[in-house]
C-alpha cells in the first residue's frame, strides 16, 4: 500500500475539530492551541465569517474562469492596500510562502539583472531552489548547493550589511522577526541600514513577512516598527487562516510586463474568498490591536518568571528560551495541561496563537508554564 513520505514528526494526537483557540481530538479531549499550525491560524479556528465565505465560493466550483478570479483578486488587493497603507503597491498572488519568495527573487533579478542574494543566519525563506534555503539548520540544507549566489550574514549586524551590499547585490531578503530561527527581532538600525544601502546600490529590499506578517507582530507588517518601507513584501501563512495562499506586495518602482510572473492556481477564487474573509475579520474585530496588547502582556508576564534565559518577540510571536531542552516542558503542557505550543530548536518554546486569543487563555498558559518550569528545575 502506498504511504506518505514520512518527513513530518507528529504527536500521537488526532485533532478532529477546532473552534476559536480550541481544538478537540478524536477522544473528545479539548486542547488550547497556542501554535495554530505554524502561525497559520490568524483569526481562530472555524471562524464563522471565514467558513461562510469559503462555503459560498465553493458553490461556484465547476466553473473555473478568470471572470470569477480577477474581481476577487482586485477586491483583495484593494482591501490589502487599505489595511497596510501601501495603496500604490501591487499584489501578485501565489500559493505558499516559498512560492512568494521565489517570485520576489525572480522579480528582483528582472529588475536589476543581478545575481547576488544576501540573507541572514537563522533566517528561513521556505524550501526554495532559488538560493533561499538559507538557514544554519543543516537538516533542511540539501547537499547540492542551490545557494551558490547567496551570501549569509549575521542577523542584526549593521556593519556586515554596510560592507556586503554593493552594486552587484540583486536583493537582500530578511525576516523582520525570525521565526523558525528562534524569534529574533530585527533592530531599527539594522532595518534602516538595509534600506539605505539598497537605495544607494540599487539592490532590492525583500521583507519576508510570511510568518511575522499579517498582524502577528502587533502591526500589519513588523517592518513598520522601524519606519522603513521594503520594495517587496512576501506573505502567506496567516493570510488564509488555513487555506493555502501566498503573495507578494510590489513597490511601484517595478514595472509589470505580461508573462514576467505567472502561476496556474495562485489567486484562485477559493483562496481569494478565504483571504478576504481573514482581512475583514482582522479589521472588524481589531485583531492587530489585540495582538499588540496581549503580546505585550504575555511578554511582560513571562519576564517576571524566574528560570527563563530570555523572552523575545513582538505581538503574538513569542520565543521563550531556556538553558535546558524544552521538550519535557512542552510535552507536560501538551499531555497534562492540554496546551499546544511550538518550538524553534531544542531550547526555545515558540508561541504563535491566533490573533483573537483571549487574556484568560494566555493566563491559563502562564500558570501551567510556570508550574512545569518549576518541576523541571
Ligand atoms: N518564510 C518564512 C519566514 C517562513 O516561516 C516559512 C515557513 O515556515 C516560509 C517562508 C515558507 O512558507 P511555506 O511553508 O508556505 O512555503
Amino acid at each position: 500500500m502506498m504511504d506518505t513520505f514520512n518527513v513530518y514528526p507528529v504527536y500521537d494526537i488526532n485533532p478532529v475539530k477546532g473552534l476559536k483557540s480550541d481544538i478537540w481530538d478524536d477522544n473528545g479531549t479539548k486542547y488550547l492551541d497556542l501554535y495554530g499550525g505554524h502561525a497559520v491560524i490568524s483569526i481562530g479556528h472555524s471562524h464563522p465569517k471565514y467558513v461562510k465565505a469559503i462555503s459560498e465560493q465553493v458553490g461556484t466550483l465547476g466553473f473555473y474562469s478568470n471572470s470569477v478570479q480577477i474581481p476577487l483578486q482586485k477586491k483583495l488587493a484593494a482591501k490589502l492596500g487599505e489595511m497596510t497603507g501601501l495603496q500604490d503597491y501591487h499584489l501578485f498572488l501565489a500559493n505558499s510562502g516559498a512560492e512568494a519568495n521565489e517570485n520576489a527573487l525572480k522579480l528582483a533579478s528582472f529588475h536589476n539583472g543581478r545575481k547576488k542574494i544576501i540573507s541572514f543566519k537563522k533566517g528561513f525563506h521556505g524550501r526554495t531552489s532559488a538560493a533561499v534555503a538559507v538557514t544554519d539548520n543543516q537538516k533542511i540544507k540539501a547537499p547540492i548547493n542551490f545557494d551558490e549566489h547567496v551570501e549569509i550574514l549575521e542577523f542584526n549586524n549593521v556593519e556586515a550589511v554596510k560592507a556586503a551590499i554593493d552594486n552587484e547585490t540583486c536583493a537582500v531578503i530578511v525576516e523582520g522577526i525570525q521565526g523558525i530561527g528562534g524569534i529574533h527581532v530585527s533592530t531599527d538600525a539594522f532595518m534602516t541600514t538595509i534600506r539605505e544601502k539598497c537605495d544607494e546600490t540599487g539592490a532590492v529590499f525583500i521583507h519576508d513577512s510570511v510568518q511575522c506578517g499579517y498582524g502577528r507582530s502587533g502591526r500589519f507588517f513588523s517592518y513598520e516598527y522601524s519606519g522603513v518601507k521594503p520594495d517587496i513584501i512576501s506573505m502567506a501563512k496567516g493570510m488564509g487562516n488555513g487555506f493555502p495562499i501566498g503573495g507578494i506586495l510590489i513597490s511601484p518602482k517595478f514595472e509589470a510586463k505580461y508573462g514576467m510572473l505567472g502561476t496556474t492556481f495562485g489567486g484562485n477564487h477559493l483562496s481569494c474568498a478565504a483571504a478576504l474573509a481573514v482581512l475583514e475579520a482582522i479589521d472588524e474585530e481589531g485583531l492587530i490591536d489585540n495582538a499588540a496588547s496581549l503580546g505585550e502582556y504575555t511578554i511582560n508576564e513571562l519576564q517576571k518568571i524566574e528560570g527563563i534565559k530570555e523572552v523575545r518577540g513582538k505581538g503574538l510571536m513569542i520565543g521563550i528560551e531556556l538553558e535546558e531542552p524544552v521538550k519535557p516542558i512542552r510535552e507536560a503542557l501538551l499531555f497534562k495541561d492540554h496546551i499546544f505550543t511550538g518550538v524553534a530548536g531544542a531550547h526555545i518554546i515558540r508561541l504563535l496563537p491566533n490573533l483573537a486569543v483571549a487574556k484568560e487563555e494566555i493566563d491559563r498558559f502562564l500558570v501551567a508554564f510556570k508550574k512545569r518550569l518549576e518541576e523541571l528545575k
